[in-house]
């Protein structure tokens, strides 16, 4: 995918001047299968581009506090310059002490609160990376922000909030949808912009997308009925693999009305992974006493 490919090379010279390798730890407790999926990838990307990474599994049963001495061990390691702690944790393990225990100068998925308020003052520091990952598509299409209604579906910590300021960052006039919006396809089709992050599959049907906007869909949804996978277009997927993957915006009505959309799989997903490496190499440069220009350092 293109704008994937240009952030990854632009950070490769940036990796070969460092002379060591950035180095990631990835945490991941127990055995889900979809946070198996997703840390092998983000895995396979560092070893591509040339970043150290190393997995830590500790077992489902880990308590909160053995969670948090590992990431204390990993915090005070030198070859480690970013940290992930995939989600989710298990229900037991208090979710917010462990990521709040990542140092914020190692926080690899930019979620650390120190950040968050970075993100809302407008400062350079590590972004959650699916949101970033956007802003770097809408920019290279082209898409105008500035002065264009965004709305964006959705207002969890690491999509939706963190997409709403960094829209707002670039002067759009921004509207968040959540579960208790009144009206939720007029206000939707008021969008230039629409980003969706609810999870639910291809909730977002023609009459929540005005003609001619950005469809930006965030969304991963499994689907296992066969005739739902057919109405979305999706049989071919389904008789291969037992189950098709969409996203929460209906692909056929999208492709139909909207000016711009992205897919699911393969648009939003391999962008979210880019800019993890990203955040990685900018938090190696910076504890290595590279000096990053403000603007650059905001755009990651
Ligand atoms: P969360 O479950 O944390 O948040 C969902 C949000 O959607 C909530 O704010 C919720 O509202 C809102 N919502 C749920 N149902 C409705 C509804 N019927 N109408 C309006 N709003 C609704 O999800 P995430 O933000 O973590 O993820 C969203 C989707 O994006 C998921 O499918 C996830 O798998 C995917 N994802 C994809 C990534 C990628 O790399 N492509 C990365 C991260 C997530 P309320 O707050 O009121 O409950």
């Amino acid at each position: 995918m293109a704008v994937q490919h240009e952030i990854l090379s632009r950070l490769r010279p940036r990796i070969q001047k460092l002379g060591r390798p950035p180095g990631l730890a990835v945490v991941l407790v127990g055995h889900d299968p979809a946070s198996e999926i997703y840390v092998r990838a983000k895995i396979k990307a560092c070893a591509e581009l040339g970043i150290f990474s190393e997995k830590l599994t500790p077992p489902e049963t880990a308590t909160t506090e053995e969670l948090v001495a590992l990431v204390e061990e990993l915090n005070g390691r030198s070859d480690i310059d970013g940290i992930l702690v995939q989600m989710p944790l298990p229900k037991h393990v208090d979710a917010r002490r462990v990521l709040e225990t990542v140092a914020a100068d190692k926080d690899a998925d930019g979620f650390h609160p120190m950040n968050v308020g970075y993100l809302v003052a407008g400062r350079p520091a590590p972004r959650s990376c699916t949101p970033a990952g956007i802003i770097e598509l809408l920019k290279h299409y082209r898409i105008p922000m500035a002065g264009r209604h965004a709305v964006v579906l959705g207002r969890s910590d690491i999509v939706g909030k963190p997409m709403a300021l960094m829209l707002l960052q670039e002067n759009a006039t921004v509207t968040i949808c959540h579960s208790r919006t009144v009206n939720l396809p007029q206000m939707c089709r008021q969008a230039d912009i629409l980003v969706a992050a609810i999870g639910r599959a291809a909730f977002v049907t023609a009459d929540f997308i005005q003609p001619g906007a950005t469809v930006v869909d965030v969304g991963i949804n499994r689907i296992t009925d066969s005739a739902e996978a057919a109405r979305l277009g999706r049989s071919e997927e389904f008789e291969s693999k037992g189950k098709a993957v969409v996203g929460d915006v209906n692909p056929i009505d999208a492709a139909r009305v909207a000016g711009a959309y992205t897919p699911v799989p393969g648009g939003v997903g391999p962008l979210t992974i880019a800019m993890l490496m990203s955040n990685t190499v900018k938090a190696a440069r910076m504890r290595r006493g590279v000096r990053i220009p403000a603007a650059a350092s905001a755009q990651r």
